[in-house]
């Protein structure tokens, strides 16, 4: 696994944000798996263990809270770091994504860029070992 590219879960459920997060992901090289909602989300995580998950709150059937808290509580999977995308800059919001376990936070609109500078906070680059 050293030298392929670290791969990013996306769950997020509107079809021209997964563009926009998944093109500017792979132009800095990173691998993208999408999953609509938090149902197909908790269960990519689980089958392809990605290296970092961006989780939007609002979404079908298991909301990004709840899948964060289920993925948090999980031996297999707690260790993901999960960033959440709110789409209210709401200091509720913020403590909210503490609570339940989040390693970052950005509300939307959220510019591509600064998507790409919070995954390879947590990350560091597509390529390599490092943390
Ligand atoms: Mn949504």
């Amino acid at each position: 696994m050293s030298d392929t590219a670290k791969t990013v879960l996306l769950v997020e459920d509107n079809e021209d944000n997964r563009t926009v997060y998944r093109t500017i992901l792979e132009h800095f090289g990173y691998g993208v798996i999408e999953a609509r909602n938090g149902e197909d989300g908790i269960r990519l995580a689980r089958e392809e263990h990605p290296d970092l998950i961006l989780m939007d709150i609002s979404i079908p059937v298991i909301d990004g809270w709840e899948a964060t808290r289920i993925l948090k509580r999980e031996e297999e999977t707690k260790d993901i770091p999960i960033i959440a995308l709110t789409a209210h800059a709401l200091a509720t919001d913020r403590m909210k994504a503490e609570e339940v376990g989040c390693d970052g936070y950005l509300a939307k609109p959220c510019e591509p860029r600064r998507v790409v500078a919070e995954v390879e906070r947590l990350l560091g680059a597509a390529q390599g070992n490092e943390a």
